[in-house]
Order: structure tokens, then C-alpha cells, then sequence
């Protein structure tokens, strides 16, 4: 596996990145990395057993790294009952591949976290992508076990209280590159940007390569 930086991103030609795709539109090109996952945004309440067994044959492709994006959110997507069974289905796909998942959790850690547990799957690791929550969210999820992806915008007080070693970022759907991104989390942390990187890239590697 190559270097990933950059650990969500929805531009499908970037390197050094894991790309979300759906699994409905996976189509890799050569030394480009993917995580695949039906977005909880989508009309998720419709999929069928079909579409979670072609979730499980892209989650099985060499070049997909992780399950992803799933999740929960409580302003936008339907029920959230809906949401967390979907969600749970992508765990067991994840478990069953031996890859973690990108998590998009708006409002709903808490769901996140009893969810999982309620389906026995609390050795499934989760990254939390997009993580915009303040400190006590930050705390929670990190108690949890969980990695915490930060973009362009975020809480620096949740950054603060974030280890090193669980610190992932991201692009997302932002205009800002992963190297501005990096600037602005290690502003919060006054470290020099450098060290962001290598220890968003190392945090990867580790976590992808279970
Ligand atoms: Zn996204």
C-alpha cells in the first residue's frame, strides 16, 4: 500500500487519498485507493440484500481499504432507526472483510457508539470522518476507540484533547488541499505541519493495515 494522507476524500483522481465511492459506481483506476459504502444521505431504507452483497465483493477488492462512508446523522438521511441498521450492516460487512470504517456521525455519536455495541461488533474500528463535534463528543468517541478525521473546519478544542496517534485528515468535498488542511490542525496544536502529516499518514497505514 502506498501512502494515504488525505483520509476522505469524494474527488475519484486523488492520490495518496482513500476515495469514497459508492458501491453502485465502483470503478478503480490503478494505485488509486478506495473506501466503499452507501451514504447515509442516500435512500438508504431501499437497499436490498443485493446491494449489501455487492457492498461485500467491492469491500473485497485489494485496492479498497476500508468500509465507508456509513453512518448516521440527525438532520439529514430519514430515520434513524433506518440509518443505524444500515449502518450496523456495514459493520458486519467490515467484519467479515477484516477492514475498518469511515464513519459520517452528525449528531449522533452516541447512537454510533450503542449501535455498535448493541451488535456485538465493538472490535470494528471506526474512523470518524468529517469530525466538526466539540471536545466532550471528541472525548466520548476517543473513549470509544475511535480515530477522529479533522477537514478545513473544525473544533480546535476537540483537536486539543485528541492524541496524536488516533489523528487522521481529510479533504472530503472541500476546495482546501490536504496540505492546508494540515497547516490549519497543526495551528491548533501549534506543531509544525510536518508532524500533523506524518502522524495523520502513519495513523493510516496502521489502521488500514489492521
Ligand atoms: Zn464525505
Amino acid at each position: 500500500m502506498n501512502m494515504i494522507l488525505d483520509f476522505h476524500t469524494h474527488r475519484q483522481d486523488a492520490a495518496a487519498a482513500l476515495i469514497a465511492v459508492d458501491p453502485q459506481e465502483f470503478d478503480p483506476s490503478a494505485s488509486l485507493y478506495y473506501a466503499v459504502g452507501y451514504h447515509p444521505w442516500h435512500d438508504v431504507g431501499s437497499l436490498t440484500s443485493e446491494d449489501f452483497a455487492l457492498l461485500e465483493r467491492c469491500a473485497r477488492h485489494p485496492q479498497v481499504l476500508a468500509v465507508g462512508e456509513t453512518g448516521m446523522d440527525a438532520l439529514r438521511g430519514g430515520s434513524l432507526d433506518v440509518q443505524a441498521d444500515v449502518f450496523v450492516s456495514h459493520l458486519q460487512v467490515a467484519r467479515e472483510v477484516g477492514k475498518p470504517v469511515v464513519v459520517h456521525c452528525v449528531r449522533t455519536a452516541q447512537q454510533i457508539i450503542a449501535a455498535r455495541r448493541r451488535a456485538l461488533l465493538d472490535d470494528v474500528p471506526l474512523a470518524i470522518h468529517g469530525m466538526r463535534s466539540n471536545e466532550h463528543v471528541a472525548r466520548m468517541l476517543l473513549d470509544a476507540g475511535c480515530y477522529l478525521s479533522y477537514g478545513s473546519r473544525f473544533n480546535p478544542r476537540a483537536v486539543q484533547v485528541t492524541p496524536l496517534e488516533r489523528l487522521l485528515i481529510e479533504t472530503d468535498e472541500d476546495s482546501a488541499s490536504i496540505d492546508e488542511v494540515a497547516t490549519r490542525v497543526a495551528s491548533a496544536l501549534d506543531l509544525p505541519a510536518d508532524q500533523i502529516k506524518q502522524a495523520a499518514a502513519g495513523n493510516a497505514q496502521r489502521l488500514l493495515n489492521g
